[in-house]
C-alpha cells in the first residue's frame, strides 16, 4: 500500500489538481475519475475528497456519500452500456490487495464473456 501522508498521496494530489486525471464527477465529499489502469472501458474510481486511508477511517457521512456516488456512476455506466453488468470492488490494506492508501471504490462495467478475472490482491 502507498502510505503517503494526507495531502501527499496520489489521490490527494489528484483532488488538488496537482496531477492530471479524467475527473467525471465531484461533490462535497467524493471525487470520481477514470482508473489509469482500467481493466475494462469505463472503469472508474470513486474516492473520498478527504484523505481517509481505508474503509476503517471513513466517517458515517463519507460512507454514505461514496455509496451514493457509486450508485450514480453505475447508473451512468448502465446508460452508456445498456446490456452491461457492473462489478464494485473495494480493497483495504496490503492483505486486502489495496495499493493506493486513500479510500476508493472500483466501479467496473462488465460484459458477458469479457474474461476479466477480478482477484484481489491483483495478479
Ligand atoms: P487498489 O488496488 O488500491 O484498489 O487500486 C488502485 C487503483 O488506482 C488501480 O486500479 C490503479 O490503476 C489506480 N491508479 C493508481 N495510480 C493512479 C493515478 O495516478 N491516476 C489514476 N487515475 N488512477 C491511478
Ligand atoms: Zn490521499
Amino acid at each position: 500500500v502507498d502510505t503517503s501522508p494526507p495531502g501527499q498521496c496520489i489521490f490527494c494530489r489528484l483532488v488538488a489538481r496537482e496531477i492530471p486525471a479524467a475527473i467525471v464527477h465531484e461533490d462535497e465529499l467524493t471525487i470520481t475519475f477514470m482508473d489509469i489502469g482500467q481493466v475494462n472501458p469505463g472503469h472508474m474510481l470513486v474516492a473520498t475528497r478527504r484523505h481517509a486511508a481505508n474503509l476503517f477511517e471513513l466517517t458515517e457521512e463519507e460512507a454514505g456519500a461514496v455509496m451514493r456516488t457509486s450508485r450514480r456512476m453505475a447508473l451512468a455506466a448502465q446508460a452508456a452500456f445498456p446490456s452491461a453488468g457492473l462489478t464494485l470492488l473495494q480493497a483495504n490494506g496490503a492483505a486486502g490487495g489495496q495499493t493506493v492508501g486513500h479510500f476508493h471504490i472500483h466501479v467496473v462495467p462488465r460484459h458477458e464473456g469479457d474474461g476479466i478475472e477480478l482477484t484481489w490482491p491483483r495478479k
